[in-house]
């Protein structure tokens, strides 16, 4: 019986194992299925979701707020318009000239803008010699800032300083809050390069150490950006490095950057011919 009971009771045992091991195999199987059909799901809906983000960068991307001017100087010899190229050329972005009523002047000793369109008038900060406090020029940008731009810009004729280093000579400065001054310069070369040097910090670019890049922090010795720069310049749009160039050589030719249309013209060799630059490198 013992044996009889232990051979009954082992049968169906056996038997419900072997069933069990076919089930559990089965479900296994089942479970490896499913596992695999979520894997794909999931790396299907992650996919998509990089996809999801990738448009959306590229959206904000082509969505960028374009970057206002405004011109605050008297010197009629200004063209706005080849400001407005040269930015729009240089960083990729759009700029709008501001259809602002700004104009900056001088009455009884201390300087004033006046917005025209609002009959409303901004007293700036000046030192004794007559040097206009850049941040009292600032205060102005903010409040006339419209929503619908990112950066702001004013050129400005009047000699400026900044209060954080008032013995600086300087021909621009950028303050937080996405604002920039920039004082019109007789050397085209200093008025041009600072105008993106200064936009760019607005932008979110600090300085550089490399003198050749136009992020550094005194007059650099080339307009063009080092690489990391450039890199970083291209995530705020997609840049075509050569087609950048060639139109950067030709704003350059129209602005008279001389000394910028060779470093230019140089850049864009090495672009057409590589393997000769690489020989250069080599050598
Ligand atoms: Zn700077
Ligand atoms: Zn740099």
């Amino acid at each position: 019986m013992k044996h009889k009971k232990k051979h009954i009771k082992l049968k169906p045992k056996k038997q419900s194992q072997f069933l069990n091991r076919k089930m559990i195999k089965k479900i296994e199987n089942y479970d490896e299925q499913i596992k695999e059909n979520c894997e794909l799901k999931l790396n299907m809906i992650s996919k998509n979701n990089q996809e999801i983000t990738q448009l959306k960068n590229q959206m904000k991307k082509s969505e960028l707020e374009p970057i206002g001017l405004i011109n605050l100087s008297l010197e009629k010899s200004i063209n706005i318009l080849r400001i407005k190229s040269w930015i729009e050329i240089y960083l990729g972005l759009e700029v709008k000239i501001l259809n602002i009523q700004l104009a900056l002047y001088y009455e009884n000793n201390d300087f004033y803008i006046i917005d025209i369109d609002k009959n409303e008038n901004y007293k700036l900060k000046k030192d004794n010699k007559d040097i206009i406090n850049v941040f009292s020029i600032f205060e102005v940008m903010r409040q006339v800032k419209p929503k619908n731009i990112s950066s702001l810009i004013a050129i400005v004729d009047q000699d400026i300083y900044d209060p954080f280093q008032p013995e600086a000579n300087i021909v621009g400065r950028a303050g937080n809050k996405k604002v920039c001054v920039v004082q019109v310069q007789t050397e085209v070369d200093v008025f041009y390069s600072t105008i993106v040097h200064e936009l760019l910090h607005t932008l979110g670019f600090g300085h550089c150490n490399y003198q050749d890049c136009l992020m550094y922090a005194n007059i650099s010795t080339s307009m063009q950006l080092c690489q990391k720069h450039l890199k970083q310049l291209s995530h705020l749009k997609k840049i075509e490095e050569l087609k950048r160039y060639k139109e950067l050589l030709e704003i350059s030719r129209t602005i008279g950057l001389n000394k910028e249309c060779k470093i230019l013209e140089k850049l864009i060799e090495n672009f057409e011919t590589p393997t000769k630059s690489k020989e250069n490198v080599l050598l």
